[in-house]
Protein backbone atom coordinates (compact mmCIF):
# COMPACT_ATOMS: atom_id res chain seq x y z
CA UNK A 1 0.00 0.00 0.00
CA UNK A 2 1.33 3.24 -1.08
CA UNK A 3 0.39 6.74 0.61
CA UNK A 4 1.00 9.34 -1.22
CA UNK A 5 1.47 13.17 0.59
CA UNK A 6 2.34 16.45 0.54
CA UNK A 7 1.95 17.60 4.00
CA UNK A 8 4.23 17.14 7.18
CA UNK A 9 5.96 13.55 6.58
CA UNK A 10 6.37 13.41 10.64
CA UNK A 11 2.40 13.88 11.02
CA UNK A 12 0.96 11.23 8.63
CA UNK A 13 3.29 8.84 9.61
CA UNK A 14 2.10 9.60 13.44
CA UNK A 15 -1.46 9.42 11.95
CA UNK A 16 -1.12 6.59 10.31
CA UNK A 17 1.40 4.52 13.20
CA UNK A 18 -2.18 5.20 15.44
CA UNK A 19 -3.82 3.10 12.96
CA UNK A 20 -2.36 0.75 11.94
CA UNK A 21 0.16 -1.38 14.54
CA UNK A 22 3.18 -3.93 13.53
CA UNK A 23 3.09 -2.21 10.30
CA UNK A 24 6.80 -1.66 8.44
CA UNK A 25 6.92 1.56 7.27
CA UNK A 26 9.38 2.09 3.93
CA UNK A 27 9.60 6.06 3.50
CA UNK A 28 10.17 7.81 0.16
CA UNK A 29 9.83 11.51 -0.76
CA UNK A 30 6.42 11.88 -1.79
CA UNK A 31 4.80 8.73 -0.45
CA UNK A 32 4.95 5.52 2.36
CA UNK A 33 5.30 2.67 1.57
CA UNK A 34 3.33 0.26 3.99
CA UNK A 35 4.54 -3.23 4.40
CA UNK A 36 3.16 -6.50 6.47
CA UNK A 37 -0.39 -5.13 7.10
CA UNK A 38 -3.34 -7.48 7.75
CA UNK A 39 -4.73 -7.48 4.17
CA UNK A 40 -8.61 -8.96 5.40
CA UNK A 41 -8.81 -5.62 6.98
CA UNK A 42 -7.88 -3.05 5.46
CA UNK A 43 -11.37 -1.49 5.00
CA UNK A 44 -11.19 -0.78 8.24
CA UNK A 45 -8.79 1.73 8.55
CA UNK A 46 -8.62 2.87 4.37
CA UNK A 47 -10.93 5.32 4.42
CA UNK A 48 -9.08 6.70 7.83
CA UNK A 49 -5.89 6.98 5.98
CA UNK A 50 -7.14 9.25 3.10
CA UNK A 51 -8.46 11.24 5.53
CA UNK A 52 -4.90 12.10 7.13
CA UNK A 53 -4.17 15.80 6.58
CA UNK A 54 -2.11 16.05 3.77
CA UNK A 55 -3.03 12.59 1.98
CA UNK A 56 -3.32 13.13 -1.70
CA UNK A 57 -4.13 8.93 -2.15
CA UNK A 58 -3.62 5.63 -1.32
CA UNK A 59 -2.77 3.29 -3.91
CA UNK A 60 -2.93 -0.26 -3.20
CA UNK A 61 -2.14 -3.49 -5.69
CA UNK A 62 -4.04 -6.08 -6.99
CA UNK A 63 -2.51 -8.47 -4.92
CA UNK A 64 -3.58 -6.36 -1.62
CA UNK A 65 -6.96 -5.99 -2.22
CA UNK A 66 -7.65 -9.14 -3.71
CA UNK A 67 -5.20 -11.17 -0.99
CA UNK A 68 -7.51 -14.59 -1.37
CA UNK A 69 -7.52 -14.59 -5.20
CA UNK A 70 -4.14 -14.21 -5.40
CA UNK A 71 -3.18 -17.06 -3.08
CA UNK A 72 -5.68 -19.26 -4.21
CA UNK A 73 -4.13 -22.60 -5.42
CA UNK A 74 -5.98 -24.60 -7.38
CA UNK A 75 -6.13 -28.02 -5.35
CA UNK A 76 -9.98 -29.04 -5.42
CA UNK A 77 -11.88 -29.99 -8.83
CA UNK A 78 -14.76 -32.12 -9.50
CA UNK A 79 -13.76 -33.74 -12.50
CA UNK A 80 -9.89 -34.35 -12.41
CA UNK A 81 -7.44 -34.66 -15.19
CA UNK A 82 -9.46 -33.64 -18.24
CA UNK A 83 -10.16 -30.09 -19.91
CA UNK A 84 -12.94 -27.92 -18.49
CA UNK A 85 -14.96 -28.14 -21.53
CA UNK A 86 -18.34 -27.16 -20.51
CA UNK A 87 -21.20 -28.39 -23.08
CA UNK A 88 -25.10 -28.68 -23.04
CA UNK A 89 -27.88 -26.75 -24.29
CA UNK A 90 -28.87 -23.11 -23.46
CA UNK A 91 -31.95 -24.10 -22.08
CA UNK A 92 -33.53 -27.38 -21.31
CA UNK A 93 -36.70 -27.17 -23.40
CA UNK A 94 -37.21 -30.42 -24.47
CA UNK A 95 -36.36 -33.88 -22.00
CA UNK A 96 -35.87 -36.28 -25.18
CA UNK A 97 -33.39 -33.70 -26.81
CA UNK A 98 -31.53 -33.03 -23.47
CA UNK A 99 -31.21 -36.95 -22.69
CA UNK A 100 -30.00 -37.24 -26.08
CA UNK A 101 -27.68 -34.51 -26.31
CA UNK A 102 -26.66 -35.47 -22.44
CA UNK A 103 -25.66 -38.92 -23.59
CA UNK A 104 -23.49 -37.48 -26.90
CA UNK A 105 -21.92 -35.30 -24.43
CA UNK A 106 -20.72 -38.04 -22.24
CA UNK A 107 -19.77 -40.03 -24.62
CA UNK A 108 -17.28 -37.34 -25.52
CA UNK A 109 -15.67 -37.27 -21.56
CA UNK A 110 -17.30 -33.60 -21.32
CA UNK A 111 -15.96 -32.11 -17.69
CA UNK A 112 -19.54 -30.90 -16.78
CA UNK A 113 -23.06 -30.84 -18.73
CA UNK A 114 -25.27 -27.67 -18.62
CA UNK A 115 -28.51 -28.33 -17.15
CA UNK A 116 -30.17 -24.89 -17.45
CA UNK A 117 -33.76 -24.74 -15.71
CA UNK A 118 -33.52 -21.32 -14.94
CA UNK A 119 -32.92 -18.60 -17.50
CA UNK A 120 -32.37 -14.73 -16.30
CA UNK A 121 -33.91 -13.26 -19.76
CA UNK A 122 -33.40 -9.79 -20.45
CA UNK A 123 -37.13 -9.55 -21.68
CA UNK A 124 -39.98 -10.01 -18.94
CA UNK A 125 -41.61 -11.47 -22.44
CA UNK A 126 -38.85 -14.00 -23.03
CA UNK A 127 -39.87 -18.03 -21.78
CA UNK A 128 -37.36 -18.91 -18.90
CA UNK A 129 -37.30 -22.03 -18.73
CA UNK A 130 -39.16 -24.90 -16.94
CA UNK A 131 -37.78 -23.71 -13.41
CA UNK A 132 -38.02 -25.18 -10.41
CA UNK A 133 -40.54 -28.02 -12.06
CA UNK A 134 -37.76 -29.30 -13.65
CA UNK A 135 -35.66 -30.15 -10.85
CA UNK A 136 -37.27 -33.55 -10.10
CA UNK A 137 -37.16 -34.95 -13.65
CA UNK A 138 -33.53 -33.46 -13.85
CA UNK A 139 -32.56 -36.06 -10.83
CA UNK A 140 -33.93 -38.70 -12.69
CA UNK A 141 -31.88 -38.21 -15.40
CA UNK A 142 -28.77 -37.96 -13.36
CA UNK A 143 -28.93 -41.37 -11.99
CA UNK A 144 -27.87 -42.15 -15.92
CA UNK A 145 -25.20 -39.35 -16.25
CA UNK A 146 -22.26 -39.91 -14.58
CA UNK A 147 -21.08 -36.14 -15.79
CA UNK A 148 -21.49 -33.35 -13.40
CA UNK A 149 -24.13 -31.16 -14.07
CA UNK A 150 -24.01 -27.61 -14.26
CA UNK A 151 -27.03 -25.19 -14.05
CA UNK A 152 -27.41 -21.29 -13.29
CA UNK A 153 -28.95 -20.23 -10.06
CA UNK A 154 -30.72 -16.52 -10.26
CA UNK A 155 -32.15 -16.68 -7.14
CA UNK A 156 -30.32 -17.61 -3.82
CA UNK A 157 -33.30 -19.15 -1.75
CA UNK A 158 -33.07 -21.77 -5.06
CA UNK A 159 -29.44 -22.82 -3.79
CA UNK A 160 -30.91 -25.76 -1.34
CA UNK A 161 -33.14 -27.59 -4.43
CA UNK A 162 -30.54 -26.57 -7.14
CA UNK A 163 -27.79 -28.13 -5.05
CA UNK A 164 -29.75 -31.74 -4.57
CA UNK A 165 -29.03 -32.01 -8.74
CA UNK A 166 -25.99 -30.24 -9.98
CA UNK A 167 -22.15 -30.52 -9.00
CA UNK A 168 -21.67 -26.93 -10.41
CA UNK A 169 -23.66 -23.94 -9.61
CA UNK A 170 -23.33 -21.11 -12.41
CA UNK A 171 -23.44 -17.35 -11.36
CA UNK A 172 -24.23 -15.50 -14.80
CA UNK A 173 -22.88 -12.70 -15.83
CA UNK A 174 -26.23 -10.83 -14.71
CA UNK A 175 -25.27 -11.65 -11.22
CA UNK A 176 -21.84 -11.25 -10.88
CA UNK A 177 -22.58 -8.77 -8.50
CA UNK A 178 -25.19 -9.97 -6.74
CA UNK A 179 -23.25 -10.72 -3.45
CA UNK A 180 -26.33 -12.11 -1.67
CA UNK A 181 -26.13 -14.77 -4.26
CA UNK A 182 -22.24 -14.99 -4.05
CA UNK A 183 -22.17 -15.47 -0.71
CA UNK A 184 -24.89 -18.38 -0.20
CA UNK A 185 -23.75 -19.86 -3.40
CA UNK A 186 -19.60 -19.98 -1.62
CA UNK A 187 -21.43 -21.50 1.06
CA UNK A 188 -23.31 -24.42 -0.57
CA UNK A 189 -19.77 -26.54 -0.95
CA UNK A 190 -20.21 -26.98 -4.62
CA UNK A 191 -18.01 -26.04 -7.17
CA UNK A 192 -19.16 -22.24 -8.44
CA UNK A 193 -18.62 -20.96 -11.92
CA UNK A 194 -18.49 -17.23 -12.04
CA UNK A 195 -18.81 -15.61 -15.17
CA UNK A 196 -17.68 -12.15 -15.89
CA UNK A 197 -20.17 -9.43 -16.29
CA UNK A 198 -20.23 -7.28 -19.82
CA UNK A 199 -17.58 -4.21 -19.24
CA UNK A 200 -16.93 -5.19 -15.90
CA UNK A 201 -12.77 -4.87 -15.41
CA UNK A 202 -10.30 -7.18 -13.91
CA UNK A 203 -10.53 -5.93 -10.25
CA UNK A 204 -14.40 -5.78 -10.11
CA UNK A 205 -14.31 -9.27 -11.77
CA UNK A 206 -11.68 -10.61 -9.10
CA UNK A 207 -13.49 -9.04 -6.25
CA UNK A 208 -16.57 -11.25 -7.02
CA UNK A 209 -14.26 -14.10 -7.29
CA UNK A 210 -13.00 -12.56 -3.60
CA UNK A 211 -16.57 -13.11 -2.18
CA UNK A 212 -17.04 -16.82 -3.59
CA UNK A 213 -13.19 -17.39 -1.76
CA UNK A 214 -14.55 -15.16 1.24
CA UNK A 215 -17.43 -16.95 2.17
CA UNK A 216 -15.44 -20.37 1.77
CA UNK A 217 -16.02 -21.60 -1.95
CA UNK A 218 -13.09 -23.71 -2.22
CA UNK A 219 -13.39 -24.98 -6.21
CA UNK A 220 -14.07 -21.36 -8.36
CA UNK A 221 -13.66 -21.14 -12.17
CA UNK A 222 -13.95 -18.34 -13.86
CA UNK A 223 -15.48 -17.73 -17.29
CA UNK A 224 -14.69 -14.41 -19.82
CA UNK A 225 -17.87 -14.61 -21.96
CA UNK A 226 -17.19 -11.07 -23.90
CA UNK A 227 -19.02 -7.67 -23.83
CA UNK A 228 -22.13 -7.27 -25.09
CA UNK A 229 -21.30 -4.26 -27.55
CA UNK A 230 -24.37 -5.01 -29.70
CA UNK A 231 -26.71 -7.52 -30.84
CA UNK A 232 -24.52 -8.66 -33.78
CA UNK A 233 -21.00 -7.53 -32.43
CA UNK A 234 -19.14 -10.25 -31.08
CA UNK A 235 -16.38 -9.89 -28.77
CA UNK A 236 -14.42 -11.91 -26.30
CA UNK A 237 -11.56 -10.37 -24.09
CA UNK A 238 -8.82 -12.84 -24.41
CA UNK A 239 -6.27 -9.96 -22.12
CA UNK A 240 -8.27 -10.52 -19.56
CA UNK A 241 -8.04 -14.28 -19.32
CA UNK A 242 -4.25 -14.00 -20.14
CA UNK A 243 -4.31 -11.34 -17.09
CA UNK A 244 -6.02 -13.52 -14.74
CA UNK A 245 -3.24 -16.96 -15.94
CA UNK A 246 -0.50 -14.60 -14.90
CA UNK A 247 -1.62 -13.08 -11.67
CA UNK A 248 -3.48 -16.06 -10.44
CA UNK A 249 -3.87 -19.59 -10.07
CA UNK A 250 -7.96 -19.84 -10.50
CA UNK A 251 -9.03 -21.78 -13.38
CA UNK A 252 -10.07 -19.83 -16.40
CA UNK A 253 -12.30 -20.70 -19.29
CA UNK A 254 -13.92 -19.23 -22.25
CA UNK A 255 -17.53 -18.86 -22.80
CA UNK A 256 -17.10 -19.08 -26.67
CA UNK A 257 -21.04 -18.97 -27.65
CA UNK A 258 -22.30 -15.94 -25.65
CA UNK A 259 -19.68 -14.15 -26.57
CA UNK A 260 -19.14 -14.97 -30.20
CA UNK A 261 -23.22 -14.80 -30.70
CA UNK A 262 -23.65 -16.57 -33.66
CA UNK A 263 -22.38 -20.13 -34.38
CA UNK A 264 -20.72 -19.97 -37.60
CA UNK A 265 -17.90 -17.84 -35.87
CA UNK A 266 -18.01 -20.43 -32.68
CA UNK A 267 -14.91 -21.94 -33.69
CA UNK A 268 -12.47 -19.06 -34.51
CA UNK A 269 -13.48 -18.12 -31.06
CA UNK A 270 -12.25 -21.45 -29.65
CA UNK A 271 -8.91 -21.10 -31.75
CA UNK A 272 -8.53 -17.39 -30.49
CA UNK A 273 -8.90 -18.05 -26.69
CA UNK A 274 -8.13 -22.26 -26.00
CA UNK A 275 -4.25 -20.93 -25.91
CA UNK A 276 -4.81 -18.99 -23.07
CA UNK A 277 -8.01 -20.57 -21.15
CA UNK A 278 -8.20 -23.63 -19.55
CA UNK A 279 -11.18 -24.96 -21.10
CA UNK A 280 -14.07 -23.44 -23.07
CA UNK A 281 -17.86 -23.91 -22.06
CA UNK A 282 -20.15 -24.10 -25.56
CA UNK A 283 -23.88 -24.00 -25.92
CA UNK A 284 -24.08 -27.70 -27.78
CA UNK A 285 -27.31 -29.48 -28.60
CA UNK A 286 -28.58 -32.42 -30.93
CA UNK A 287 -31.46 -29.87 -32.57
CA UNK A 288 -29.82 -26.25 -32.54
CA UNK A 289 -32.43 -25.14 -34.34
CA UNK A 290 -35.33 -26.53 -31.88
CA UNK A 291 -33.73 -24.44 -28.95
CA UNK A 292 -36.49 -21.15 -27.70
CA UNK A 293 -32.82 -19.54 -26.70
CA UNK A 294 -29.88 -18.34 -28.10
CA UNK A 295 -30.59 -20.66 -31.29
CA UNK A 296 -28.19 -18.97 -33.84
CA UNK A 297 -25.38 -19.80 -31.70
CA UNK A 298 -25.67 -23.47 -30.47
CA UNK A 299 -23.42 -25.46 -32.13
CA UNK A 300 -24.51 -29.58 -33.24
CA UNK A 301 -22.77 -32.91 -32.24
CA UNK A 302 -20.65 -32.58 -35.64
CA UNK A 303 -19.69 -29.14 -34.88
CA UNK A 304 -18.34 -29.56 -31.30
CA UNK A 305 -16.87 -33.17 -32.36
CA UNK A 306 -14.57 -30.77 -35.07
CA UNK A 307 -13.82 -28.34 -31.97
CA UNK A 308 -12.86 -30.70 -29.47
CA UNK A 309 -9.94 -31.93 -32.50
CA UNK A 310 -9.14 -28.53 -32.09
CA UNK A 311 -8.46 -28.58 -27.91
CA UNK A 312 -7.54 -32.21 -27.43
C1 LIG B 1 -25.69 -18.87 -19.85
O1 LIG B 1 -24.52 -19.29 -19.85
O2 LIG B 1 -26.66 -19.63 -19.88
C2 LIG B 1 -25.95 -17.42 -19.83
C3 LIG B 1 -27.16 -16.94 -19.61
O3 LIG B 1 -24.87 -16.67 -20.07
P1 LIG B 1 -24.48 -15.20 -19.48
O4 LIG B 1 -24.74 -15.23 -18.02
O5 LIG B 1 -23.02 -15.10 -19.81
O6 LIG B 1 -25.31 -14.20 -20.23
MN1 LIG C 1 -27.58 -19.14 -23.93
Amino acid sequence: MRIEFNGSRDYVTSEIKKLMTDVELIFSKNYIEIKNFDKGYVYNFLPKIENIRGVIRVLMKNDELLPLCYSFKATENINKNIPIIIAGPCVIYSWDDFLETAKELEQLNVYALRTPLFKPRSSPYGWDGYGKEGISRLKEIKKSIRTPFIMEIIDYRLIDSVSEVCDIIQIGARNMRNYALLKEAAKSNKAVLLKREPRSNFREFLYSAEYLLKYSCRNIILCERGDNLSDDVASIDTRMIKKIKKETDIPVIADVSHSAKRRDRVMSFVKKTIKYSDGIMIETSINPDASPIDTKQIVDIDEFKKILKIIR
